[in-house]
């Protein structure tokens, strides 16, 4: 058995959102060093606030503001922070409730040790240098031994609120693609197509995932399947990735390789966009060094007959 593979994969997009009324409010307050909650249909005070009355479903506008002061209901420690993380020296992270809110809210406490951290101890908030009206805004939390801080009075009507906001979301993992996967990637290394067959249905899984999804069963036997194949469906794709150098427009299609139960994605290449139909038959085209086809080319045979792929769309 070779050894199963495994390697680091990062999936990392920013996430552009616009804020509502609430989170605006929220927001901007937190930009000017006031924390904003909302009040329920039920006179409980949400911190964070939502939109929408968690009971009831009522819209809910009605702003209140309470203590940068309050008291961790709960927390964990993070001995080794991670890059983006509010501090980069180990903290807890903490559940507060804030002095005047009924729930929590999450965010970072700057804290010795986690045998300086329990349940139940006053923190206040340590506000941001800079301020953009984001939840970075709170650089952290720290202990806190007076009383409750006194409040502005404000609870909104901030001049220039923010309206929008830009959240980097990123994975950072170790991925393994299991026993089955990493025969199908060492057999493309040697530009082969390896997929695996289910003992019970008899469909040929390229690639394989290890066990068949109807039945249930392991599927074990490798059988090779391609290189030529048939285009089941396709999509003409007009907007440019970024840090894909592919001109536009392009084709990407389904293509079901000889012998295989499924069909697979690749690029259609050589031949113009505008001609690529179901049923062209196309062969894999392999740049040097590439444990992946670049993309697939038109073999030059007929077009293969609709019934012999229509289950493969
Ligand atoms: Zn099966």
């Amino acid at each position: 058995m070779p050894e199963v593979l495994k390697a680091p994969l990062v999936v990392e997009f920013p996430f552009t959102r616009s804020l509502g009324p609430v989170q605006s409010a929220f927001l901007t307050g937190l930009r000017e060093r006031v924390v904003l909650g909302v009040r329920t249909g039920d006179g409980r005070t949400l911190v964070p606030p939502v939109e929408y009355d968690p009971v009831t479903a009522e819209e809910i506008r009605d702003l209140v503001e309470v203590a940068p002061t309050g008291t961790v209901t709960t927390w964990a420690w993070n001995h080794a922070p991670r890059r983006d993380q509010p501090l980069d020296t180990p903290f807890a992270w903490v559940l507060v409730r804030l002095d005047g809110a009924d729930t929590a809210l999450l965010h970072a406490l700057d804290a010795p040790g986690p045998d300086a951290v329990h349940t139940g101890m006053r923190v206040r908030i340590r506000w941001a240098e800079e301020r953009t009206g984001a939840i970075t805004d709170i650089a952290c939390f720290e202990p806190y031994t007076g009383g409750q801080a006194e409040l502005t009075g404000r609870t909104g009507g901030f001049e220039d609120p923010v309206t929008g906001i830009v959240a980097p979301a990123r994975l950072d993992y170790t991925y393994s693609p299991g026993r089955a996967q990493t025969a199908y990637i060492n057999a493309l290394a040697e530009q082969r197509n390896v997929g695996e067959r289910c003992p019970s249905c008899r469909k040929v899984y390229v690639p394989p995932r290890g066990a068949c999804p109807t039945c249930g069963v392991a599927t074990l036997e490798q059988v090779e399947v391609g290189p030529h194949g048939t285009v089941t469906t396709f999509c003409i794709v007009n907007i440019k990735a970024k840090n894909l150098d592919i001109e536009v427009p392009y084709v990407y299609a389904h293509i079901a390789l000889d012998g295989a139960g499924l069909a697979l994605h690749g690029r259609i290449g050589g031949i113009p966009y505008d001609e690529v139909r179901m049923g062209l038959r196309v062969e894999p085209v392999w740049t040097a060094g590439a444990r992946y086809p670049d993309h697939y080319r038109p073999t030059g045979e007929p077009d293969a007959d609709y019934d012999t792929y229509r289950e493969l769309l």
